[in-house]
């Protein structure tokens, strides 16, 4: 399905020529932005973000949405591997002693003195 994209800043404005139904919803709402006799035919330049994305979400048939910008740098969640400290029997790793847990690292505490 062809989709349409019109970028300014961190706003994207996404048409779906094959789902609009010609209502006109846009153009009335905002003229200034949707200027359906001129190409390109949505101008962002002409109003505010919020004007602009309330008008997307009054498209009745959801021929224009708002493209959400993609998070920056932010890794996903990975969670911790399972079964690293007890494999399956059936593993290679299978009844293998894993060695205990190391003592904490700071101070010692020295044996107690007799009296
Ligand atoms: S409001 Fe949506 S369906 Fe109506 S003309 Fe605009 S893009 Fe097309």
């Amino acid at each position: 399905m062809i989709k349409k994209e019109y970028t300014k800043d961190d706003l994207t404005v996404v048409w779906e020529p094959g789902l609009c139904i010609h209502s006109g919803a846009c153009f009335r709402s905002l003229p200034s932005v949707f200027k359906p006799l001129e190409r390109p035919w949505i101008q962002l330049d002409n109003a505010e973000k919020e004007a602009i994305i309330k008008t997307v979400e009054g498209c009745p048939s959801h021929a224009l949405s708002i493209k959400q910008k993609a998070a920056q740098n932010i890794p996903p969640f990975q969670p911790p591997p399972t079964g690293e400290r007890n494999p399956p029997s059936g593993s290679p790793r299978g009844g293998e002693k894993l060695p205990p847990p190391a003592p904490p690292r700071g101070r010692e505490i020295p044996p107690p003195v007799p009296p």
